[in-house]
């Protein structure tokens, strides 16, 4: 007999539960976010997680829920340190929460005596991060509804908000803005101001901290809460397993999963879960000596990676073996760095940000920015631990006082242990619970790269070009080294069998967790971007890329060279490109004279050395010098692209493009400045800056 649709519907559904009854639900594992299951090894919490935050809270007996939208971290790390000092000052029963995690529309539930944080980034061209798309999309749409339809829906919500921004972009802090006018137009309540951090005027942490007060008294009053005197309380527990040493097969030494863990890594490959991509080739492209230029290819072919021309790729670094070294130093830990402990998180609501168990060195090398700015609310935190009264006196100083906190620390971009021996007179930081430093040190953050090949011309290989971060600070020995572009540095040396060539050269755990990452691996994962070239090739396009601007054009150029070699008819390409001198930092110079070769006069690249003339020239004087020729350019649809420098170069090619416009049109500025703004909207004026 045959079976009919709704048999086999139903017969399916008894065949998967019984296999998920037998494997203990191990065949759906395979679906779930990875990271999610190394967590719930060592938080305690059940599979299945709930998406309904409202019996989350009810659960957890929770009122003050903090929301996070993050891309780099420091959003997340705003939402605990708020969330921590909620607690403390005033017992609220707070909960950080990642808005990837929930489902909202049923806010319009939760009870008039509980609070929603939301504390939001801005991302790129004033776009949500990854994991508050669905949330944006869902608050701000048109057809927003929620679970009860009251008018209006979000009547009784009382709401906080914070978002980080950067005034260099267009769109300034316009996620957090949009957000507060949606959740205004439905009726919620905001408490306190629209905070607004801005990252473009190096202010984020101070405007934050000036923001925080006026809103905690705001609250306080509205919600009738005490402040009382804070208190530390850990939010993670520290056990050490006597049992196991670091070469135990279930301790993590540096592996970002269980899967990694296991030896059975596996895609998808994304910001929870890094590819350990070989890099096949490595080699600087500069001929000065203390300015290093990576170039890199790495090969994604054994993985499930794509990316597509205009991409950017994620490197996951370790930090300096010196820098984890001064770290457990001044802790006290050096003795204990492979000691194998346990971290559970002390209520349910915390997420330990690394699994475990695993070990101090492991956590300082692999997990947490230690080379970061320190914020000046951990310092004040960590002066009640301090090792002697005037080491105490002078964190509390330094975590009250903006101006004495920058002369003291942030001039001389110390670190946590750099300040922490300064002010401690090189005594061991040992009273500290070593909790504080988990609630206190962003967790370790990918770096991203514009990708500086074609995936038309290599769809397996990922190239990278990037600029060692190294400089020299006024009153400090050593100089200050950047974390990822430092490692990528090592890892290239190695490759190429150098012996450190550098006075300051650090070394790194370069052979990975358990040497995972020999014969010369990178972590890796790819972040798609909305940088791309017109889909038509016979469109003019624009660049304007100097330095590691020029990284994405150099994909840009390999593909439209590609496409003429296919026969295809490719429009004008004219690529601006600029940096110090000729002879010193030209990259990719021979290069270009290739395509060239292929594309003949449809390809141009005017030039601009800051440092070979009397007068100093940047790509915004060469594009004001063609004006006519861009004006007529842009008349036929040109593309304009921009990558780089976002606080300067690239605010100034819009100042000079409009410009351009003005005068060869014959228009008011005001009305050229807006025929920029429409190119934006519609895509045909792209920028992909940092
Ligand atoms: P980090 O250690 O992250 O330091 C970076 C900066 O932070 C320092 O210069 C300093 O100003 C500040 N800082 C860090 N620690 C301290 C401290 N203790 N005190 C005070 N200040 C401190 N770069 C490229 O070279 N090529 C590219 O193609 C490229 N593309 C990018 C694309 C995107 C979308 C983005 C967001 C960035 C891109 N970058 C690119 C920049 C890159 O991601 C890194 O920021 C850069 O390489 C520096 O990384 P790092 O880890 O070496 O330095």
């Amino acid at each position: 007999t045959q079976l009919d649709t709704l048999d086999i519907i139903v017969l399916s559904v008894i065949l998967l539960a019984t296999a998920a009854y037998f494997t203990k639900g191990k065949l759906w594992g395979v679906t779930k976010d990875p990271y999610a299951n190394s967590f719930a090894n060592t938080n305690g919490l059940k599979a299945g997680k709930t998406r309904n935050i409202i019996e989350k809270i009810e659960e957890a007996g929770k009122n003050c829920i903090i929301f996070y939208g993050s891309q780099t971290g420091t959003a997340e790390d705003y939402a605990s340190r708020l969330a921590k000092e909620g607690k403390s000052r005033f017992g609220l029963e707070t909960m950080v929460a990642d808005l990837e995690d929930y489902d909202y529309d049923n806010l319009d539930q939760l009870p008039e005596d509980k609070v929603i944080f939301f504390v939001l980034a801005t991302y790129g061209e004033g776009e949500p991060t990854d994991n508050a798309v669905d949330f944006y999309e869902f608050i701000t749409g048109e057809d927003v509804s929620f679970s009860e339809s009251a008018d209006p829906p979000l009547g009784t919500l009382k709401y906080v908000t914070f978002g980080l921004g950067n005034n260099t972009y267009e769109h300034y802090n316009s996620m957090v803005r949009n957000v507060d006018k949606a959740l205004t137009k439905l009726g919620a309540h905001r408490i306190g101001d629209a905070g607004e951090g801005d990252d473009g005027a190096g202010t984020m942490e101070e405007d934050f901290l000036a923001w925080k007060e006026p809103m905690w008294a705001a609250l306080a009053k509205k919600m009738g809460l005490e402040e009382r005197e804070a208190q530390y309380e850990p939010i993670f527990g520290i056990v050490e397993r006597e049992g196991l040493t670091k070469d135990s097969p279930e301790v993590y030494v540096g592996e970002p999963n269980k899967m990694h863990l296991e030896g059975s890594a596996r895609g998808p490959f994304n910001a929870h879960n890094p590819y350990i991509a070989p890099i096949v080739e490595s080699k600087e492209i500069f001929n000065v000596k203390d300015r290093n230029c990576l170039h890199m290819e790495v090969d994604i072919s054994g993985s499930n990676l794509s990316y597509q021309t205009g991409d950017h790729i994620a490197i996951w670094p370790t930090n300096a073996g010196q820098e984890v070294d001064y770290f457990l130093d001044i802790l006290g830990l050096t003795e204990k760095r492979d000691t194998v402990i346990s971290v559970k998180a002390l209520e349910p609501t915390a997420k330990v940000p690394f699994p475990t168990p695993t070990t101090f060195d492991a956590i300082a090398r692999y997990h947490m920015e230690i080379c970061a700015p320190i914020s000046r609310q951990f310092v004040a935190t960590l002066a009640a631990f301090a090792p002697d009264e005037s080491s105490k006196a002078e964190m509390t100083k330094l975590g009250q006082d903006k101006d004495y906190f920058h002369e003291k620390v942030s001039k001389y971009h110390y670190n946590l242990a750099g300040l922490l021996r300064t002010v401690g007179g090189g005594q061991k930081w040992n009273n500290v619970p070593f909790s504080a430093f988990i609630e206190g040190l962003t967790k370790l953050q990918p770096r991203y790269y514009s990708i500086s090949s074609s995936s038309l011309v290599q769809p397996k290989k990922i190239s990278i070009t990037a600029v060692v971060e190294s400089q020299l600070i006024p009153g400090r020995a050593d100089p200050f080294q950047g974390v990822a572009t430092n490692y990528l540095l090592a890892l290239k040396q190695k490759q190429n069998g150098e012996p450190d060539p550098k006075p300051f050269g650090l070394t790194y755990e370069i052979c990975g967790p358990r040497n995972k990452y020999d014969g010369i691996h990178v972590p890796v994962h790819v972040r798609h971007s909305n940088f791309k070239l017109p889909s038509d090739p016979s469109k003019p396009i624009i660049m304007i890329g100097p330095g590691t601007g020029v990284a994405p054009f150099r994909g840009f150029v390999q593909e439209r060279a590609k496409q003429a070699e296919d026969g295809e008819n490719v429009g004008k390409t004219i690529l601006f490109f600029g940096c110090r001198k000729r002879s010193e930092d030209f990259m990719y110079e021979s290069e270009w004279e290739e395509r060239k070769k292929v594309l003949g006069d449809a390809f141009e690249m005017p030039t601009a050395f800051s440092r070979e003339g009397p007068k100093k020239v940047y790509v915004q004087h060469l594009l004001k010098e063609r004006s006519k020729e861009i004006n007529e350019l842009l008349e036929k649809k040109a593309y304009v692209y921009v990558c780089g420098d976002a606080a300067n170069m690239a605010r100034e090619v819009n100042t000079v493009l409009a410009q351009i416009i003005s005068e060869q049109r014959g228009i008011p500025e005001a009305k050229a400045e807006e025929i920029v703004k429409n190119m934006r909207a519609s895509n045909q004026y792209q920028e992909d800056v940092w």
